[in-house]
């Protein structure tokens, strides 16, 4: 019995440990804000988790361009086209799966009720519409300077301009109504000015800018497009595919040792999180079971749906496929980054659940980028709760108009904390709801948000084992890429 316990420790060392960081962090967290600690002492508590925070996206570069690029310079152009055709048509249809599911359970759940709005601070103004919206994700896919893409993104800026109103500067065109307070005799005793002069009007200009964070959109298609060129170069493309396989097993050698600081940096940026968060008691009722309904549809998608699917498809076990990537959906958590997450999902996969590596190489970069079940189901039941909350009647075609736009903005959503919230803005001006009211939802959106961040990453790491599956009669056991290449040409 000791001796299958002793096995059970050394086999699941790092993982027992992650499952136990969490919880850790839980309770530290919650025992330190007894402490009411000062905004200094807390970030200073904050600063192991940042070392993790920072590790992480060290390797998300140099792992994106490698693994891209020697991922798919190993495949000849009828099998790269083929996985990217399934892989891209499968990320489409969970994601819309996941916003019918959202919809469902904001139906049923029906959190906003007739609710008054709790929370109208002007903190969270969009600050962008919905067409630079879309425009800015078709421009991140061209980054006009590669060096740039690597640490800044293109957002436009609606920048507030107050139009010069006349009536408003000029105290003589300021127009008032007079009224009296009379006396029983019927003469004035106070007479009262009420200003009803027009306020002046505000206007927004959309200013072209950057935001900080890494372009990683742009990146997947530079790094894909110069894979594919070099698949078909032959000979002459070996040594820079050589190259790229030889740094990507370099970074995830860093991984490997990396790992094993990450349970502590989990404990602190857990804990830290949850010294910084808002009274819960303040949540108010309608905002938790806004809340519940987001983490119910998350778990129907994440434990039924998508489990099932990966069932149907390869007639394998769910179960065994999650407990081998249960270290990357932990740091999922503790994250809030899929994009962060990238170099642990990638070692789960190959080390545990043994996927082809040129199936992983293609799979998890692009779905971090483009596929997020889980933000696609909050942004469609955030846009109808806030429907709700405004007693606004969506009839069957916005429903359907939520639908593909919360898909379209979820594809849009970089993979760093709390992007969702941002290309919400689509949803929300697609079937004309107040954009303000996304300040409605910010309360809890750094918890929601860690959630489906786990979402998205077990739904790119499922897809990568659907993906080797269907596509196993192309892929030899343990093919090596460059003699590969040779073979083809
Ligand atoms: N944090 C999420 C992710 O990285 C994106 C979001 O929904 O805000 O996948």
């Amino acid at each position: 019995m000791l001796a299958r316990v002793k096995d059970v420790c050394k086999r699941n060392g790092l993982l027992i440990l992650s499952v136990l960081s969490v919880i850790v962090g839980c309770l530290l967290g919650f025992f330190l804000r007894t402490r009411r600690l000062s905004q200094q002492e807390i970030s200073y508590f904050q600063f192991p988790g940042e070392l993790l925070m920072r590790m992480l996206k060290m390797l998300i570069l140099p792992l994106v361009v490698s693994s891209l690029m020697s991922g798919l310079a190993a495949l000849d152009a009828k099998t790269s086209s083929r996985l990217g055709i399934i892989t891209v048509t499968y990320y489409l249809w969970t994601t819309f799966v996941a916003v019918i599911v959202g919809i469902i359970m904001v139906s049923i759940i029906h959190p906003g009720g007739a609710a008054q709005k709790e929370n109208t601070e002007e903190s969270g103004k969009p600050i962008m519409s919905s067409a630079d919206a879309l425009l800015d994700l078709i421009r991140n896919m061209f980054p006009a300077n590669l060096v740039e893409a690597t640490f800044k993104q293109y957002r436009t800026k609606s920048i507030p301009i107050i139009k010069s109103n006349k009536a408003a500067s000029e105290s003589t065109t300021r127009r008032f109504i007079i009224y009296g307070v009379q006396d029983e005799n019927g003469s004035n005793v106070q007479n009262f000015a009420l200003d009803i002069t027009p306020p002046p009007e505000v206007i927004y200009k959309s200013e072209p800018g950057t935001s900080d964070g890494m372009n990683v959109l742009g990146i997947v298609i530079f790094s894909a497009t110069m894979g594919i060129m070099l698949g078909r170069m032959g000979n002459s493309g070996v040594p820079l595919v050589s190259f790229c396989q030889c740094l990507n097993e370099s970074v995830m050698k860093i991984v490997a040792v990396a790992v094993w600081y990450f349970p502590f940096g989990i404990v602190f940026l857990i804990a830290g999180k949850i010294l910084e968060m808002d009274d819960p008691t303040a949540i108010g009722k309608k905002l938790g079971f806004y809340a519940i309904t987001v983490v119910c549809g998350l778990v129907v998608h994440g434990l039924f749906i998508l489990p099932m699917m990966y069932f149907f498809i390869t007639k394998k076990n769910p179960i065994v496929f999650i407990r081998g990537i249960l270290q990357a959906l932990l740091i999922a958590l503790a994250t809030s980054s899929s994009s962060a997450t990238l170099p642990i999902t990638f070692k789960c996969l190959l080390e545990n659940n043994h996927v082809d590596r040129r199936i992983a190489r293609f799979v998890l970069p692009v779905g971090a980028t483009i596929n997020m079940d889980g933000t696609a189901l909050y942004e469609a039941v955030a846009a109808i709760f806030i429907a709700q909350v405004n007693n606004y009647e969506l009839d069957f075609g916005q429903i359907i108009t939520i639908s593909i736009t919360a898909t379209a903005a979820s594809i849009g959503a970089a993979g760093i904390p709390q992007a969702g919230l941002v290309t919400m803005v689509i949803v929300l001006t697609s079937v004309g709801l107040p954009t303000d009211d996304i300040t409605l939802i910010i309360a809890v959106d750094w918890a929601l948000d860690r959630f489906r961040t786990m979402i998205n990453v077990l739904g790119d790491a499922l897809a990568a084992g659907i993906m080797a599956h269907v596509c196993r009669k192309e892929f030899t056991k343990d093919g090596d890429e460059v003699p590969l290449i040779c073979e083809t040409k």
